[in-house]
């Protein structure tokens, strides 16, 4: 079996930054993720997004803060993505990981959970699925293309930007209702782009392949009337199903599928602690930032417990 001293499920923003304060103090330690890529929410769900409230950047695209985040964790951690944590046993006053890895700590940085896009409802064959998209990751292959981005959050808006910006796009963004969920300024910008056509409220009713092009009938809600449109490639952002009941059968609690915490970020199990999205606490407010604090907090934890001996040296420039 393996052994570290610390293990971090979950490789979003607030896992990766967890991974590089863990190794600043001299933690031996391995990343568990169960997509086949880091990046959590920002990487997934908004990677052309500007975030305004990273401290020390004006401005950094979702994409380059993952990047950046990833580039230091990399030589930092042992990453072992496309893996799912199943169980956690404790034996020893020490944690056994899917019978394979055995470790003295971990930090639950599951955010959502595992999560898996919400699907195109209809029914679609495998010739048709090869054209429907969940997550945009390179917008340039859509260059050139008619594209149906469906949906009405900030996801879907974001998409719609990024492929309007492509040469030779036109663009249809198909919701289902008047007003948009995601930022105004978004829908604004789309209305006064030439290659983008705005269709609401229309709901997806029929889809076929013919010339290879998807044919799409779209219904107007509140009224029979049915309109065909013809697309090479959809994208669909109609969201996520996320959840983190599997922390129950580690014997963590969850409260509406999240974790609540000590102040030092400690679940109910002695050893394991949860930063990010998943934890719960009074005004807690779900952000990148707040998630990087919990991580530093939950880390300077784990070294008193780990190491009560040593003192803790809190500013990196003195580690
Ligand atoms: C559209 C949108 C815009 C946003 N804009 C901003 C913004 O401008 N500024 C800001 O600060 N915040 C923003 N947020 C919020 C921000 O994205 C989250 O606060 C942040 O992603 C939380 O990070 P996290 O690492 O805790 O969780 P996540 O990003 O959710 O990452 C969790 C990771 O854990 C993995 N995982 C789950 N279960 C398991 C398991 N059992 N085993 C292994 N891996 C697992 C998941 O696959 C995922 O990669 C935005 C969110 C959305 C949806």
């Amino acid at each position: 079996m393996k052994k570290f001293d610390l293990a971090i499920i979950g490789a979003g923003p607030v896992g990766l930054f967890c991974a590089n304060f863990a190794h600043l103090h001299g933690l031996n330690t391995v990343i568990f993720e169960s997509l086949s890529e880091v990046g959590g929410q920002p990487k997934l769900l908004y990677p052309f997004k500007q975030i305004l409230d990273i401290p020390s950047y004006s401005s950094i695209s979702a994409q380059e803060l993952i990047t950046n985040l990833q580039k230091d964790a990399e030589h930092n951690a042992k990453f072992i993505l496309n893996h799912r944590v199943e169980s956690i046993k404790e034996s020893n006053k020490e944690f056994v990981i899917d019978n394979s890895f055995i470790v003295k700590s971990i930090i639950i940085a599951t955010g959502t959970g595992f999560f898996s896009p919400k699907k195109f409802p209809l029914k679609v064959d495998n010739e048709i699925e090869k054209k429907i998209h969940y997550y945009v990751k390179e917008p340039q292959i859509f260059a050139h293309q008619q594209i149906g981005v469906f949906g009405g959050g900030d996801s879907a808006l974001d998409w719609a930007i990024e492929l309007a910006n492509q040469p030779g796009t036109k663009i249809k963004l198909i919701h289902r209702r008047k007003v948009f969920r995601g930022l105004e300024s978004s829908v604004k910008k789309l209305q006064n782009l030439k290659n983008v056509e705005i269709k609401t409220p229309y709901l997806p009713k029929s889809i076929e392949l013919s010339d290879n092009q998807l044919n799409i009938g779209l219904k107007e809600m509140g009224s029979n009337d049915i309109i065909s449109a013809k697309f090479d490639q959809i994208v669909v952002a109609y969201g996520f199903r996320a959840n983190n009941q599997f922390v129950k059968k580690w014997g963590v609690n969850l409260t509406n599928n999240h974790i609540e915490v000590s102040r030092t970020m400690e679940t109910n199990i002695p050893g394991i602690y949860a930063v990010g999205d998943v934890v719960t606490y009074p005004e807690r407010v779900p952000l990148i930032g707040l998630g990087f604090g919990e991580a530093q907090i939950a880390v300077a934890a784990i070294m008193r417990t780990l190491f009560p001996e040593k003192t803790l040296t809190i500013h990196s420039t003195s580690i």
